[in-house]
């Protein structure tokens, strides 16, 4: 069969690619394990950032993908709580056993936490093997009414958005901003939305990711300049408190001092979006969170908690995944993503294999 496999780390002057299609053998599962049939897998800006920059996590050769729908085909696991025939989601951090990240429900932040796509096959090929701990931890999540595979692929993304959330407490009262307008931008602003925010407002440094954001719900779509009038019109749109909750949703230190910033006093601010390996070191105002009292807080993948908030939302039908699926590819074109996804022009990209 045809899958993406990461090939291993770019090597300057001889090997370019890191992600190549190409043949496979079938996967076969083993007692304990099942076999899915993969009906869509959304692309994740982590492919795009291992397509460019390959990562030394993956152990390479590798399948990736990991934003999946798909329906099971084989069972070698009677104890599994799916079936052949189901179709189902899957939460792709595999904790092999009780550590303290476990204990205390935070899977994301397990010593030991093998991951789909890193340490596992994951699901941009036809069919994928899901590893007897995936069965065991019961990661599977049970599919019962019709929705479009690409739209439930999304739990993955939206659950990392809703780790976050679940530190923010917004409420009624509360104005939202989110720094970045990419589609994980876009998913927090629609969960700052559905949580009832008064006002909801997202920046971005594209104005063709911005005409993007105006599809959706928000209250405005604020183009963010080097002359820093964004602050400005900002202060302007919440009466000169600043913003009751502010997320990062770019990888930037300039947008993290942005949301210091704007933040409103006793104002929370997420740091979602990670720095550069290369540079994660930033000067930040400081100041703001000592005499704004701001709390700030980080956010690092999912733990299964919002895997299973998020797939539940997306099975109901109340999130709006119809629109942040800008794209359809087959397998084939992957490559053709991943400028899309730059560019801006694109959200999320679904592959169909
Ligand atoms: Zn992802």
């Amino acid at each position: 069969m045809k899958a993406a496999v990461y090939t291993g780390m770019p090597i300057p002057g001889q090997k370019s690619t890191t992600v190549e299609v190409r043949d496979v053998p079938e996967p076969a599962p083993k007692d304990g394990e099942l076999l899915l049939e993969i009906e869509a897998c959304t692309v994740c800006g982590t492919d795009l950032r291992t397509f460019r920059h390959g990562d030394p996590k993956i152990q390479a050769p590798r399948i990736l993908g990991h934003e999946l729908c798909a329906r099971v085909i084989e069972s070698r696991a009677p104890e599994a709580n799916v079936k052949v025939g189901d179709r189902v989601a899957m939460y792709t951090v595999l904790v092999e056993s009780a550590d303290r990240g476990t204990e205390r429900g935070r899977e994301n932040l397990a010593m030991n936490r093998p991951t789909l796509s890193y340490h596992y096959d994951g699901a941009f090929a036809r069919r994928m093997v899901v590893p007897a701990l995936g069965v065991s931890n019961q990661c599977l999540f049970l599919v019962t009414r019709e929705t479009l595979p690409e739209h439930l692929a999304l739990a993955e993304p939206l659950g990392s958005c809703l780790n976050a959330h679940s530190r923010l407490r917004i409420g009624l009262n509360d104005t939202v901003v989110v720094i970045g307008a990419g589609p994980l931008g876009l998913m927090h602003a629609c969960l700052a939305r559905l949580q009832g925010a008064r006002k909801v407002f997202v920046v971005d440094t594209n104005p063709v990711r911005l005409e993007l954001a105006e599809r959706f719900n928000i209250d405005g779509a604020i183009l963010s300049e080097s002359t820093a009038s964004h602050r400005e019109e900002l202060r302007r749109l919440t009466e000169g408190h600043g913003a009751d909750v502010v997320i990062v949703a770019t990888s930037s230190s300039v947008a993290q001092n942005d949301a210091l910033d704007i933040a409103a006093k006793a104002g929370r601010v997420s740091f979602f979006a990670e720095l550069p390996k290369t540079a994660p070191t930033a000067a930040l105002n400081v100041n703001h969170i000592h005499y704004k009292e701001l709390e700030i807080t980080g956010s690092y993948s999912e733990k299964k908690s919002d895997f299973q908030a998020a797939f539940a939302l997306l099975h109901s039908g109340r999130f709006p995944a119809e629109k942040l699926i800008t794209h359809r590819l087959p397998l084939e074109k992957l490559h053709d993503a991943f400028p899309l996804m730059e560019s801006g022009e694109a959200l999320k990209i679904c592959i169909t294999p």
